[in-house]
């Protein structure tokens, strides 16, 4: 904090991941107070307020990164607590529309745990750090201020209704319930904008004991991927190790296609996706918990950093936008969001006219991209209703379904894939004449016609061998599928193009 200036005071609404991170960046300036709903618990354990938190929650590389330079010492602090840092595409077995993807050796990775770990290691962290309060059972129910400059909250706390906790700013993480659009309105201001698209998409997780030794081993994750191309219901089913030799499995299924809570109907519904791999994994494994069921997955962006917001506010997180959760972006564009908003504060400081307004627009970016990721396919869907895909939008779907089909038997296209989709580059790195060559090439010849499970896991998991799983020559392969390991880590041969550096 700097001592020269006069102290200052931020609140934070919400105390989940977006919330956390805002306290950490907010703390350089201010003095905090994280205002939640819940109680918050001193380890991982379920809450009223998280409920999407029954469900897989995976943290790509990109927002991985964002976090360690937010909280340095992070990631060694989530693993020895639990969580698995995978290595992408090793650890992992996905059939994307296009097909499986070999497992190469590590382009990019993932921080693979619950959610209620992932959040319990952070807020350990940051209710640690000097400065940092927070206000439990405490509800916001609506912004102090005017039209001109918010200048606190009102919040119901155990003791005392309405109370005013005044601020000199008040940042909204309250995710994807967040009110943040009618307060400012009850203030004054208009003309917020907010756009949807939604497939329909509802949400499917039990989570089972895993079979013996696969958690020693390493076992991947397993994921079966809907081809938005062909007009059908999209389905998947996916299965992600967790702490303490779990498996969380959970299936997704759009308008017309989507799963229920039946717990008979679980693995039928895993078998009858575009392959019956994590069906087949799941059968005879031990249940662990019911069936958690989640409706309203939409993606919803609330344009803020298009209207005329009071000095003194900004949002972050799902209270901007919510994105498609099989894209597992969430998390991600939130603590992209604050790394930006913590290299502005540094430069200008927290006093500096119009700083709220200035956060929320250096957030936008991050948004923008992921909105466009999500919705492009998403309006794709049979009933998908919200905004219609922009001109061009057609072309660009046939360069990246290109592309895809590409990382199925190329390795170059095959990190491009997981730089893009882990939100550690720019979707503009596809455009780079070393990626486009590769596009230009592309071609499934010598793709993997089987899920590349090495002959060690197939035997963990109770499956009998698996026969020959390639189309012919010419492949990069792995030999995955066939009994031999992922091939480790080979060098990225889009090379200089792709520095580490560059790596958001
Ligand atoms: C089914 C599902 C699966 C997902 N999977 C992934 C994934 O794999 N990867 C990924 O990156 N993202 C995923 N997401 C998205 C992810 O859950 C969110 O992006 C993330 O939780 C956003 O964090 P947040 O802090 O903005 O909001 P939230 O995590 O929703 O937290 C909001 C907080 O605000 C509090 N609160 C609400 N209202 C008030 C109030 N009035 N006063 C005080 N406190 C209040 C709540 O108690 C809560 O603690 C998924 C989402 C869903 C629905």
């Amino acid at each position: 904090m700097n001592q020269s200036s006069p102290p200052r005071h931020a609140v934070v609404i919400g105390g989940s991941l977006a919330g956390l991170l805002a306290a950490a960046v907010l703390a350089e300036h201010a003095t905090v107070t994280v205002i939640d709903a819940d109680p918050l618990p001193e380890g991982p354990a379920p809450r009223r307020g998280l409920p999407q938190a029954r469900h897989t929650h995976l943290l790509w590389s990109g927002g991985a990164r964002a976090i360690e330079r937010i909280l340095p010492g992070i990631t060694d602090d989530w693993t020895k607590a639990g969580a698995i840092r995978r290595s992408l595409p090793t650890d992992l077995v996905t059939k994307t529309a296009q097909g499986w993807i070999p497992r190469c050796g590590e382009k990019q990775f993932n921080i693979s745990c619950s959610r209620d770990l992932l959040d319990s290691v952070v807020r350990a962290r940051v209710t640690g750090l000097a400065g940092v309060t927070t206000l439990q059972q405490s509800r916001v129910r609506g912004l102090e201020g005017t039209a001109a400059r918010v200048t606190g909250v009102r919040v119901d706390t155990p003791e005392e209704q309405d109370r005013l906790v005044t601020a000199d700013l008040v940042v909204d993480a309250s995710g994807r319930g967040s009110r943040a659009r009618t307060w400012l309105q009850a203030l004054g201001v208009s003309g917020i904008r907010q756009a949807e698209v939604d497939s329909g998409l509802v949400y499917a997780t039990r989570i089972f004991e895993a079979p013996a030794g696969a958690h020693e081993m390493g076992f991947p994750i397993v994921n079966v991927q809907s081809d938005p191309r062909v007009p059908v219901p999209g389905q998947t089913a996916t299965i992600v190790p967790i702490e303490n030799g779990q498996w969380q499995a959970t299936l997704s299924g759009t308008r017309g296609g989507q799963p229920a809570g039946d717990p008979d109907a679980f693995i039928p519904f895993a078998k009858s996706v575009r392959d019956p791999i994590v069906g087949e994994l799941l059968e005879g494994r031990k249940p662990l918990t019911d069936v958690a069921v989640t409706q309203g997955t939409a993606n919803r962006r609330i344009y803020f950093e298009k209207a005329e917001l009071p000095d003194g506010f900004f949002a972050v997180g799902d209270s901007v936008a919510t994105f498609n959760p099989l894209y597992g972006q969430g998390m991600t564009v939130a603590a992209q969001g604050l790394l930006a908003v913590r290299t502005l504060l540094r430069a200008k400081g927290l006093a500096h006219p119009g700083i709220g307004r200035e956060a929320q627009r250096v957030i936008a970016p991050q948004v923008a991209t992921a909105w466009e990721l999500a919705t492009s396919q998403d309006i794709l869907y049979p009933g998908a209703t919200g905004m219609k895909p922009r001109a061009g939008t057609g072309l660009l779907n046939g360069y990246v379904n290109r592309l895809m089909t590409g990382a199925t038997t190329d390795e170059a296209l095959t990190a491009a894939l997981f730089n893009v989709l882990t939100m550690s580059i720019e979707p503009t790195h596809w455009l780079r004449p070393s990626v486009v060559w590769h596009v230009a090439r592309a071609s499934d010849r010598g793709a993997l016609k089987a899920p590349p499970l090495t002959a060690a896991e197939r035997a963990v998991a109770g499956l009998d061998p698996a026969p020959g799983t390639r189309t012919g020559a010419g492949s990069t392969g792995t030999g995955a599928g066939t009994g031999a390991a992922p091939t480790g880590a080979a060098s990225d041969p889009v090379g200089p193009a792709d520095p580490v550096g560059q790596a958001r």
